[in-house]
């Protein structure tokens, strides 16, 4: 298609381009046909595919205000190309031929963020490319020491807006059921009874029916310093259809440990404390932290659990499991995180009680309660010194 059709243009223009010190090297000049990207929690991805390879040491870099500049020698570009970007980090890229051996590229970030710029060889079919890879910069913030014995928790309804979380009947292009709704319906619920509580804040990660990026969510609940992260879903298992009942997720000790170096990361810009102590940047501190967090998370979702079988009948609850897929929101250091699926919409029985307003305040009341007794077993901790 029109792909194709850039591509053939773009080596042609390529072997019609004369240059013979490059060519007296036995290279070929590269040709800047496409602007590509893609997203994952990490970063966004900006590849620009080349017909032939672009060298490190032939781009240069430039940042100034939100814009990242690459001038690229040695390089042409089939015609001034521009490309929005759907990212929570990254709005525009242009490629600017400005000679057949000169190109500027210009990448317009959302905010201030990291990046890493480099060259990929031509491999499995995949043309030479130019990478762009963005990562989110958090801001610094100080967590004001808090006053005991008030507390925070971060509420975080699954999906929102665009993204509707699982569907029924799947595929459907207007479902009945969405998991969108199911979460914030939930996650509202535990607000109210949350609210009663003199001495907990809550602060949600969406209103209303919005998309909140997982960054975003992550970043919330960093602003927020809160003493617990509790995120809400509703899943789907197609291949399942008997799989029911809530289930409370924490991250994987595996995941854990990958997790120290996300944490490092996010460590840097984000001050964190508790009430009884800052976590610095220091290696050792953010290790301490992760190791403690983990432990927190275990015992946040134990809570959970034990007062879910108090409120919701005892079947239904499937206890506590490992997460191994790679969650950002889990993974925080000094912030004990579970995330809870409250059903399966593939199963017949829970979709029909999903929906239902005594059956969301039961799992409601549990959540909350549970949330209550892990933190105020924190302030315990925190006065038994
Ligand atoms: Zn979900």
């Amino acid at each position: 298609m029109g792909e194709k059709r850039e591509f053939l243009k773009a080596l042609l223009g390529s072997l019609f381009l004369a240059n013979f010190p490059l060519e007296a090297l036995g290279r070929k000049r590269a040709v800047i046909y496409r602007i590509r990207y893609s997203n994952t929690p990490e970063r966004t991805r900006v590849v620009l595919d080349c017909t032939a390879e672009v060298r490190r040491q032939d781009i240069k870099d430039h940042f100034s205000g939100k814009v990242l500049w690459l001038d690229v020698k040695n390089a042409g570009a089939v015609r001034k190309l521009v490309r929005r970007i759907k990212s929570p980090l990254v709005s525009e890229v242009k490629v600017i031929p400005i000679n057949h051996r000169r190109t500027k590229v210009k990448v317009v970030f959302k905010e201030s963020h990291r990046f890493k710029v480099f060259g990929l060889r031509s491999c499995a079919g995949k043309p030479f490319r130019i990478v762009i890879d963005v990562f989110p910069e958090f801001v610094p913030i100080s967590c004001e020491v808090r006053k005991a014995p008030t507390r925070v928790v971060v509420i975080d309804p699954g999906h929102g807006g665009r993204d509707p979380g699982a569907v029924w009947p799947p595929r459907s292009r207007h479902p009945r059921i969405r998991e969108k709704d199911i979460t914030l319906s939930i996650a509202l619920k535990v607000r109210k009874y949350l609210k009663k509580h003199p001495d907990i804040k809550v602060v949600m990660t969406r209103m209303r029916d919005v998309y909140v990026p997982l960054l975003k969510r992550a970043e919330i609940a960093a602003k927020a310093c809160a003493d617990a992260f509790v995120s809400i879903h509703a899943d789907s298992m197609p291949n399942y259809p008997d799989w029911s009942g809530v289930t409370v997720f924490k991250a994987s000790p595996r995941l854990f440990a990958k997790a120290q170096k996300t944490a490092k990361e996010v460590a840097k810009r984000v001050k964190l404390c508790s009430d009884v102590m800052c976590w610095s940047i220091s290696p050792l501190l953010i290790n301490m932290a992760t190791t403690v967090t983990f432990a927190e998370s275990s015992r946040l979702a134990q809570a959970i659990v034990e007062s879910l079988k108090a409120h919701v009948n005892d079947e239904l609850i499937n206890g506590i499991k490992d997460m191994h897929r790679n969650i950002v929101v889990l993974k925080t250091p000094g912030r004990p995180a579970v995330l809870i699926e409250c059903g399966f919409l593939t199963n017949p029985i829970d979709r029909r009680r999903l929906v239902k307003e005594w059956y969301q305040e039961e799992i409601a009341k549990g959540i909350a309660q549970g949330i209550e007794r892990y933190l105020t077993s924190l302030n315990k901790v925190a006065y038994a010194r």
